[in-house]
């Protein structure tokens, strides 16, 4: 059994939806977790933002414009009078549960019960277009499988008792289909896996049932080994193993967030990355794949500020650089990548919002220059530093290009060097002449 997730691009129109049930029909017996249909999610958050600011007209008014869309939706996917009927049962469901929540005291967690409302509607259309179309389909209530603790953390040994008792109590079903993202908290309220959550949650079904593999559907085909709105010539990466992954997911690669692959990468069971638009490419598929030696892709990252703090107290002490640390937690900035010298230290941040005040403290431990508008470009792949050469072959590549920083060694599987923001596209070209064609 496998489980294949499918993002709100994907279900993010009626005809979207039919392809996806092609796709699942032809698939077999899985289960399927779907996202909420594309912008639903946007459009109900700002529904309970306009209740957290007590407009309810506001809020009123954007459910309205929600409903209109839903029921066109409706219309499109299902001619079959009965199947019409049992949708657009849902959708005034839905949709009046809604409006019974605003009418009703704002507090978090009716925000949340709002949330929840997208991956509720997709699931239901869903289930109810394989059902009338042959497809014996059953819907698996994420809210009576999926939770988290006290913590915030799944909470795995209630999703397995809970969710291996439904799969085995409809035996006799051709395919699941659950919502992504939506869960209870420990406290037993309606609540969500953060944005972006249903890759979690696919993750953690995956975990649960030991599935063969878990794939991730969107509407790219994988990870490109270079950015190819900047490069022409990219070419998806075949595998990766979960760190590479993870050094790409800061880089705002499509790519799963690490937190979100964790429960897969501990069950061991691979993520494989595939395109809704073109369900034959081979895609990326992302495992505890042995070592390889090989250098998968370049990423970069936009606005980064590098801070630098230079100070002759910082030769043959210790303390320096927690004091430096603190101050940036002081200042809740996060660091991303750093270079040290006797006298020095350079960080960089991709957060401004704290900066004249970091500043401004860190000036008590050396004198502190601050260069903006620069970008990280970074090397990811298997760079252990056994291997000779890879780490030449990314320095080499911007041999005439300003280098500010370079960090190496921290992991087995990157090599990243800050530059300017205006060389960016010019290093992204060069990197991949040099290291893949
Ligand atoms: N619908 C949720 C969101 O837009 C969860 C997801 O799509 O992963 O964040
Ligand atoms: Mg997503």
């Amino acid at each position: 059994m496998k489980v294949l997730k499918f993002g709100g691009t994907s279900v993010g129109s009626a005809e979207r939806i039919k392809h996806v049930a092609g796709l699942v029909k032809a698939r077999g017996r899985n289960i399927v977790v779907l996202s909420a249909m594309a912008g639903t999610t946007n459009t109900l958050v700002e529904i309970a933002d306009y209740l957290s600011k007590r407009n309810v007209p506001g809020a009123q008014e954007t459910l309205n414009n929600l409903n209109i869309r839903y029921n066109s939706v409706v219309d499109e996917l299902f001619d079959e009078p009965g199947l019409h009927n049992q949708a657009t049962a849902i959708i005034d469901e839905r949709f009046s549960y809604i409006r019974a929540l605003i009418r009703g005291e704002y507090s978090l967690a009716v925000s949340k019960e709002i949330l929840a409302q997208g991956e509720l509607i997709s699931t239901a259309l869903m289930n109810i277009y394989l059902n009338g179309h042959g497809v014996k389909s059953v819907l698996l209530p994420a809210l009576d499988y999926m939770r988290t603790d006290a913590n915030g953390e799944p909470d795995m040994k209630y999703v397995a008792t809970r969710l291996l008792r439904l799969l085995d109590l409809n035996r006799d079903a051709d395919v699941f289909i659950t919502q992504g993202y939506i869960c209870l908290n420990s406290t037993g309220d309606v609540d969500n896996l953060k944005r972006g959550g249903s890759d979690y949650s696919a993750s953690i079904i995956g975990a649960v049932v030991d599935a063969e593999e878990i794939e991730i559907w969107t509407d790219i085909d994988g990870m490109h080994n270079n950015d190819p709105r900047f490069v022409d010539n990219t070419s998806p990466v075949g595998e990766l193993n979960f760190e590479e992954a993870a050094e790409l997911a800061y880089f705002g690669a499509k790519i799963l967030h690490p937190n979100c692959v964790l429960p897969a990468k501990l069950a061991n069971i691979p993520v494989r990355l595939l395109n809704t638009l073109d369900p034959h490419a081979k895609g990326t598929v992302i495992y505890n794949m042995p070592p390889d030696g090989k250098i998968k892709a370049v990423a970069a990252k936009d606005n980064v500020t590098a801070i630098k703090i230079k100070s002759g107290r910082m030769l043959l002490a210790y303390g320096f650089l927690h004091k430096v640390f603190e101050t940036f937690e002081k200042h809740q900035t996060s660091i991303d990548m750093m270079a040290t010298s006797e006298v020095g230290v350079t960080v960089t941040i991709d957060d401004e919002s704290h900066l004249a005040a970091l500043v401004d403290d860190l000036k008590n431990f050396g004198t502190v220059t601050v260069d903006r508008e620069m970008v990280i470009i970074c090397v990811v792949g298997d760079l252990e530093w056994h291997n000779c050469g890879f780490a030449a072959q990314a320095v080499e590549a911007l041999r005439d290009i300003p280098v500010r920083m370079i960090s190496y060694g921290g992991s087995n599987y990157n090599v990243s060097m800050v530059i300017r923001s205006c060389d960016k596209l010019e290093a992204l070209k060069r990197l991949s002449e040099a290291l893949f064609n």
